[in-house]
């Protein structure tokens, strides 16, 4: 269904590439927690069009790295922009930046009370303010995409866990964001169904969506990453290409990790 984009030329370092072509812009960013220091002096880009894979242990800060992206969580120092703007704290620029990061939370969110084609077009009507019709119309296309047209009048709760989250990325997409900020997608769901999620992310990433996920699919990281992000202690230790990640790790722990999970 999907074709494999071919690899960038070149890999973008962490740092480099602060210009247009940088979607997301982290710098020098700090989180605390209270006394705790959850993030330590982050510094990323992530490219327009380039998929960017953050692995490491359980309470390495991933979730609270993306959730500083779209500001479900305050920062306490540094500066993240997302297409070339700032990230307000609040108002009404902090919602037009939400809508371009659309997010896809382990736990799919989704309403129980709506239906599947409700869920997805909820957005573009309240948000977008798009006739109802279109709004309708775009849903199944979103549908049509993530392999769910056929579902569309079922209620979330007559679905498996796979495809309530290939409804939660239908319905992040109905945003039209620029990027997809994505916090361990598969891993609230049994194994058989790890995979479809996967294929819908492997495929948005074949079509260029820029993006952004946190995951401990190995097989995943290393086929769709253009680059490997590797986290531990609040700090990022690595980034690199997936090949040079998974066949040579640099660091120390990345090499620990990966001895644990591959
Ligand atoms: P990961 O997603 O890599 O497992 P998290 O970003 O969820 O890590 O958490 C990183 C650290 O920050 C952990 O030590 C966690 O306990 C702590 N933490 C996360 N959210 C909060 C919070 N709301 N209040 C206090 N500590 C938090
Ligand atoms: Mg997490």
């Amino acid at each position: 269904m999907f074709v494999r984009k071919s690899p960038p030329d070149t890999v973008i370092p962490a740092t480099e590439g602060a210009n247009a072509d940088s979607l997301i812009r982290i710098r020098d960013l700090n989180k605390h927690f209270g006394s705790f220091q959850c993030l330590f002096d982050i510094n990323l880009d992530v490219a327009l069009g380039e998929v960017v894979v953050v692995i490491g242990p359980s309470g390495s800060g991933k979730s609270t790295l993306c959730r500083c992206v779209n500001r479900l969580e305050t920062i306490s120092s540094g500066v993240i922009e997302v297409a070339g703007r700032p990230v307000p704290a609040e108002g009404r620029e902090l919602a037009r930046l939400r809508a371009q990061a659309g997010m896809v939370f382990q736990s799919f969110n989704l309403f129980s009370h709506l239906t599947v084609l409700q869920n997805v077009a909820l957005a573009p009507v309240k948000v977008r303010r798009l006739p109802r019709p279109r709004a309708h119309a775009l849903a199944r296309e979103l549908l049509e995409r993530v392999g769910m047209a056929d579902q569309a009048d079922k209620h979330p709760g007559q679905l498996s866990g796979g495809q309530q989250q290939r409804v939660a990325i239908a319905r992040a997409l109905a945003m039209e964001p620029k990027v997809l900020l994505c916090d361990e997608p598969t891993s609230a769901l049994d194994p058989e169904m790890i995979q479809e999620v996967l294929d819908v992310l492997t495929g948005l990433a074949a079509e260029g969506m820029t993006m952004l996920v946190v995951t401990h699919e190995m097989g995943f990281a290393r086929r769709a990453a253009d680059r490997v992000v590797f986290m531990d202690g609040g700090r990022i230790l690595d980034v690199a290409p997936p090949e040079q990640f998974f066949t040579d790790p640099r660091n120390d722990r990345a090499a620990d990790f990966l001895a644990k999970v591959l």
